[in-house]
C-alpha cells in the first residue's frame, strides 16, 4: 500500500467519528509488517474527558487484529469531516497522549514507527517517526528495569 493509499484510509476512517462537540473528526489507519489495515476514528464524549483519539481507537484494533508488536506504518489525518469527504488543510500529529500509546507499540517490535500526519484534504502530508515525535520517551524498558 503506497503512503497516499494509507492516508485516504485514514481520511475515509474519519468519517466515521463521533465528533459532536469539537466538530473536529480525526481517522488513523495502521499497517502491519504484514501489509494488514485496521483504522480508527475519535469518539467523543458528553463527558468530555472520556473521549478517545483515533489513533489509540486503531491502536486497539490492531492489537487484536494482528498484535501491537506488527504496527509498521500509521497515517493520521484530521479535519472537517461534516461534509461527504474530510477537510481542513492543517496537517494533523497526534497528541501527546496518542505519542505515549504509539511509543509503546514501538518498544514491543524493537523498531521506530513511521507516522504520516495528514491534513484533512490530504493536500499536505508530513513524515515523522514516533522516535521524533517523542523523543527521550517513557516506556516499558523503565519498568521492566525494575522487575
Ligand atoms: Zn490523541
Amino acid at each position: 500500500m503506497t503512503d497516499q493509499e494509507l492516508i485516504e484510509r485514514a481520511r475515509d476512517a474519519a468519517l466515521r467519528a463521533y465528533a459532536p462537540y469539537s466538530a473536529f473528526s480525526v481517522g488513523c489507519a495502521i499497517e502491519s509488517v504484514d501489509g494488514e489495515v485496521v483504522t480508527g476514528a475519535n469518539m467523543e464524549n458528553a463527558c468530555y474527558r472520556l473521549g478517545v483519539c483515533a489513533e489509540q481507537s486503531a491502536l486497539t484494533a490492531a492489537q487484536h487484529i494482528f498484535g501491537l508488536d506488527k504496527v509498521a506504518r500509521i497515517a493520521v489525518a484530521g479535519g472537517d469531516g461534516s461534509g461527504a469527504e474530510l477537510s481542513g488543510d492543517v496537517v494533523c500529529t497526534p497528541c501527546g497522549g496518542c505519542r505515549q500509546a504509539i511509543l509503546e507499540a514501538a518498544q514491543l517490535s524493537g523498531r521506530d514507527i513511521a507516522i504520516l500526519c495528514a491534513s484533512g484534504d490530504g493536500s499536505a502530508l508530513e513524515r515523522h517517526t514516533i522516535g521524533e515525535l517523542i523523543p527521550f520517551g517513557f516506556g516499558t524498558v523503565n519498568l521492566l528495569e525494575i522487575k
